[in-house]
């Protein structure tokens, strides 16, 4: 990422727009589904839509860096990353997919679509072959042991991960057992050449991936495995502990299979109650969520009291106090918080 800043070319709206789907798709890897319906706060379509694809993407100034598109992406990124953190490690127990979570993210070139390759070249600096850091997340065993962005994995418990074949062992490696013992050997190289071992010991955390799209709309969404927050809901809700409460509901689908169901106002109420327990459980400020949701303003209520798939405002309201009290009750007793 160090030569993002140095990028100078300039785009039109229209061609920014377009990239930005493009690395949105290439960054999150994932079939992703056009959001609809715009909502406020805790809300999004518990099912993805089967026919459409393509993502709305937010018009932008004409003299928009490229650069600039990519550090915004960035920086949305590493907030839902740094935010999602507590919710997946605090409730590994309750997840029904784990894994095990060294604190860092890699990407490597082939990750990109081939129409955008050159330009994940440029502005990413990736070469051909190699696995490199992505994101190291802040309070993670790769951010005690002082991975950085940027950084070059090299090898992995002394297998060497040079060339491709060696890079997609990698990778499943990653899947599947490289971090599942005590300690993980990595050996890396930084941006500037030097080469250097450590250690780390992964944490187990929930598996339930969160990644950005690009898109006017408001919207969390969830695709069964994984949680997708468009940017706009995210700049609209800039307290933190709010949106933890949207990336909670959100797990809580994950987790309770709510795609296999037919979309319904009792399953929204079930993941919102979810959500305070998984929110309790990462020490995250339960009552201050739900007042911020009774005092944000919902200038979509009325749709949202049309649409008979959501629960009105005041509904979702009180559903959250009663969860609370029972949460409280459960806390008040010593025991595990599990969900009703
Ligand atoms: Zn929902």
């Amino acid at each position: 990422m160090a030569d993002m800043k140095m990028v100078g070319m300039k785009m039109g709206v229209v061609q920014t727009a377009l990239i930005c789907s493009m690395l949105t798709l290439a960054l999150t890897a994932c079939k992703l589904h056009k959001i609809k319906a715009p909502m406020h706060g805790v809300s999004e379509q518990a099912l993805p839509q089967d026919t459409v694809s393509g993502i709305d993407t937010p018009a932008r100034p004409d003299d928009t860096d490229f650069s600039d598109v990519l550090q915004d992406y960035k920086d949305l990124n590493d907030r839902v990353i740094r935010l999602q953190a507590p919710l997946r490690l605090a409730n590994a127990k309750l997840c029904p997919k784990t894994e095990r979570d060294p604190g860092f993210i890699v990407h490597s070139l082939d990750d990109y679509p081939p129409h955008i390759r050159m330009m994940a070249q440029e502005f990413l600096g990736l070469p051909e072959t190699g696995v490199f850091i992505r994101n190291v997340r802040r309070g993670s065993p790769a951010h005690a042991a002082q991975i950085q962005e940027g950084d070059q994995i090299i090898a992995i418990n002394n297998k060497g991960i040079e060339n491709r074949t060696a890079q997609d062992r990698f990778y499943k490696a990653l899947a599947r057992n490289a971090f599942n013992g005590g300690q993980t050997r990595i050996r890396l190289q930084s941006a500037q050449g030097q080469t250097y071992d450590t250690k780390l010991r992964a944490q187990t955390a929930c598996n339930i991936p969160v990644s950005v799209v690009f898109s006017e709309n408001m919207n969390g969404h969830t695709d069964g495995t994984g949680v997708f927050i468009t940017s706009s809901l995210m700049k609209t809700v800039g307290d933190d502990v709010n949106l933890s409460l949207v990336l909670a509901h959100e797990m809580a689908h994950v987790i309770a299979d709510h795609i296999q169901r037919v979309p319904s106002a009792e399953l929204e109420l079930e993941a919102d109650r979810m959500a305070l327990v998984l929110m309790q459980n990462a020490g995250l400020n339960i009552d201050r969520a739900i007042e911020f949701w009774r005092d944000a303003s919902h200038p979509h209520d009325n749709l949202q009291n049309t649409a008979n798939t959501h629960p009105s405002i005041l509904a979702r309201y009180e559903n959250f106090r009663e969860e609370q009290k029972r949460i409280l009750h459960q806390l008040a007793n010593g025991q595990d918080l599990s969900f009703r």
